[in-house]
């Protein structure tokens, strides 16, 4: 890996980690995302690891930071204990970035818990059914909408929320708060994100894109399809 150097000048690094169930737009919000700003932003995705361990995805969150100051570590991360394996993995993979140059932002998709919630099971519901076999491991086309329900119900079964007063969740520098309910909700988290990140980062040269940039990019983010699949 580049060793960088880290000085006065050189900016922070980001860690954007995503909050959410299946469904929620993570995936099209974070590759809307780096649409708008690829010098700046990457996405990764626990969905492309083979068999996840436990340590592979926050190496390739480094590996891109060597490169890149904004990262997005694209999972459900549903319960705390995938949170904590997030921090203590930096903990004990970071040999490159000051801790003090390593910021922790929460991308917090869910208001409430989901459980219970109709109205986000029948939007993620639908979203899941029309992506059909188009994701690395729930193939809806091939294996059944069933079958993605089951997977769907345990993610929201096993939620715990966000709890920034105790660990693991009191680690995160900044949360920014989402909402999935609506019908193009994606869109509105790819603005509500950047507008965050302008207000709370000083370092990095975030443009405000028009709306036509907006719109382009979240058109080409729906089309998504990942190249890698694990069945
Ligand atoms: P993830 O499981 O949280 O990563 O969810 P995805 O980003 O894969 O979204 C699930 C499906 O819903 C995909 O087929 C997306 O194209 C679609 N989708 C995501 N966000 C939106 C949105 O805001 N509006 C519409 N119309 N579709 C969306
Ligand atoms: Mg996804």
């Amino acid at each position: 890996m580049k060793k960088l150097k880290f000085g006065k000048s050189k900016p922070n690094r980001y860690v954007l980690v995503t909050l959410a169930t299946i469904g929620c737009g993570k995936t099209t919000t974070s590759v809307g995302l780096a649409n708008l700003f690829p010098e700046l932003i990457e996405h990764i995705q626990n969905d492309n690891i083979q068999s996840p361990g436990k340590d592979k995805l926050v190496l390739a969150a480094l590996e891109v930071l060597s490169r890149k100051p904004v990262v997005i570590m694209d999972k459900n991360n549903h319960k705390t204990v995938e949170r904590k394996q997030i921090f203590d993995g930096f903990q004990r993979l970071n040999s490159t970035i000051p801790k003090s140059k390593l910021k922790f932002i929460c991308l917090n998709f869910l208001q409430k818990p989901p459980k219970g919630d109709t109205e986000l099971w029948n939007i993620t519901k639908e979203r899941v059914y029309n992506r059909g076999d188009s994701h690395q491991s729930i193939k809806v086309e091939k294996d059944g909408i069933g079958n993605a329900e089951k997977i769907m119900r345990g993610f929201i079964s096993r939620f715990q929320p966000l709890n920034t007063s105790v660990e693991p969740d009191c680690n995160f520098d900044y949360i920014v708060e989402l909402d999935a309910h609506q019908e193009n909700s994606s869109l509105e988290n790819m603005k509500k994100i950047v507008t965050a990140l302008q207000n709370y980062i000083e370092d990095l040269d975030l443009k405000t894109p028009s709306e036509t940039d907006y719109l382009k990019a979240f058109e080409k983010a729906k089309l998504y399809k990942p190249t890698f699949s694990k069945k």
